[in-house]
């Protein structure tokens, strides 16, 4: 019998691309807590609709525009 996983791979820390607030996953609380950066918490800006680098549609940089791919075909 196999035991079941999330179907969904939780990351453990997630990063707002807007203002920089970091926050970490506690499992316990089942919440997210802000991370602590040099003592001080990475609370950002509490005015930020929060972006957050692992939510929705994360692209990773590609060759787009294909300007790559011509120079091997000339
Ligand atoms: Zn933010």
């Amino acid at each position: 019998m196999r035991v079941m996983t999330s179907p969904i791979d939780t990351p453990d820390e997630r990063v707002c691309e807007r203002c920089g607030r970091i926050e970490h996953w506690n499992d316990d609380t089942i919440t997210w807590n802000v991370a602590e950066q040099d003592e001080n918490p990475a609370i950002g800006s509490v005015y930020c609709i929060h972006e957050w680098d692992i939510n929705g549609a994360f692209v990773p940089v590609s060759d787009v525009d294909g300007d790559a791919d011509v120079d091997a075909k000339a």
